[in-house]
């Protein structure tokens, strides 16, 4: 088991597949964005060694995700090979959804459990605005063939950007009626040298419940008001599916969080918003024994941050969102 010093058992992995996207997201990353070459980035047999190792360790739960993680070479092949590993009970997916038509039946047969998919509004004008260029019919349709694949409960992140789409939350929380989907709204968080509206236009958690409660109707809690994962859940009365909030910035979940990341150039993070990170690839080119990388391993997640300093000012410089894997 993996502990760390504020006796946190961390055994969930979130794995970056590449930093490469096939949309380019305001909130996200630069229109002009250098992606790294492949050479730098964990080759299949890396990354299914360095699973085994986590495995080893008691990390149970991987999440794939990126960039976009669904562009990667062999990405069926790589979920059939982390399902099967020993000790891993489920593996999960963050996509942009925009070819899960074409891929939800082989991701789930490889032993997918289920997907998040991104979809920020429902307007098909501003989604190319905030996506730089992206159609809202293709992640729609990949929404219905990953729920028809059994890529259950399926669930929809939407980052709410001042200016591009905060009315849109009213529609999106609307799905929730007839569809037994979990919408979540993700207040945007900074990541230096990405963008500059990440700090001027983020929306809270808050507003995004008082302008869904203003249009449908007061929320219910669900679960009294404990958190699912990171997210505060909430139902409009007798809805299929669910509303969560996602209050990063404003009420960060620290205590409850049991996650550590792989980048996709093979370096650990164990905080999204601290830079401290620990690098496995290099070594492991380098001929570092399974014992050594295990003792990295256990170092670093044994020294994970608690806490961001965002309010202090301090937002993470060396790494964008996608190059760390959201
Ligand atoms: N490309 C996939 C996608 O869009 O779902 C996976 C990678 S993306 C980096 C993972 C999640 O991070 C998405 O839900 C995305 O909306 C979210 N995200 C990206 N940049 C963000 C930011 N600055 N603040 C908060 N969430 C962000
Ligand atoms: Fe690509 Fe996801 Fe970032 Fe959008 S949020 S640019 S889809 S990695």
């Amino acid at each position: 088991m993996s502990l760390d010093r504020f006796g946190r058992k961390i055994h969930y992995l979130r794995i970056s597949l590449t930093d490469h996207c096939n949309l380019r997201c305001v909130y996200c990353m630069p229109e002009e964005m250098t992606f790294r070459p492949p050479a730098e980035m964990m080759q299949d047999e890396e990354l299914l060694l360095l699973v085994r190792l986590f495995a080893n360790l008691g990390f149970d739960k991987i999440r794939l995700t990126g960039g976009e993680p669904t562009i990667r070479a062999h990405i069926v092949e790589i979920v059939r090979g982390i399902a099967s590993t020993p000790g891993i009970q489920s593996v999960s997916l963050t996509t942009n959804g925009v070819l899960l038509s074409k891929l939800s039946k082989s991701l789930a047969a490889a032993g997918l459990e289920r997907v998040n998919i991104s979809i920020d509004t429902l307007n098909p004008v501003k989604f190319k605005r905030l996506t730089r260029g992206g159609n809202v019919e293709d992640v729609w349709e990949g929404i219905l063939a990953a729920e028809a694949a059994g890529l259950t409960p399926v669930k929809l992140n939407a980052v709410v950007v001042r200016g591009y789409n905060e009315e849109d939350v009213v529609d999106l929380a609307r799905l929730t009626c007839e569809h037994a989907w979990q919408v979540r709204f993700i207040e945007m968080m900074p990541f230096g040298g990405a963008t500059d509206l990440q700090t001027g236009q983020m929306v809270s958690a808050q507003e995004n419940k008082r302008r869904i409660e203003q249009a449908l109707g007061s929320l219910e809690p669900v679960n009294g008001g404990e958190l699912d994962g990171e997210a505060q859940i909430y139902r409009i009365p007798h809805a299929q599916g669910n509303i969560g909030f996602i209050s990063s910035v404003s009420a960060p979940f620290c205590s409850d969080c049991t996650r550590a990341r792989l980048t996709p150039d093979g370096i650990l993070r164990m905080c999204l918003l601290r830079e401290y990170e620990t690098d496995l690839l290099t070594p492991l080119r380098a001929g570092a024994s399974l014992e050594d990388l295990r003792r990295l391993v256990l170092e670093s997640v044994w020294n994970k941050p608690w806490g961001h300093g965002l309010a202090s000012g301090e937002i993470p410089l060396n790494r964008l969102m996608s190059q760390i894997g959201g």
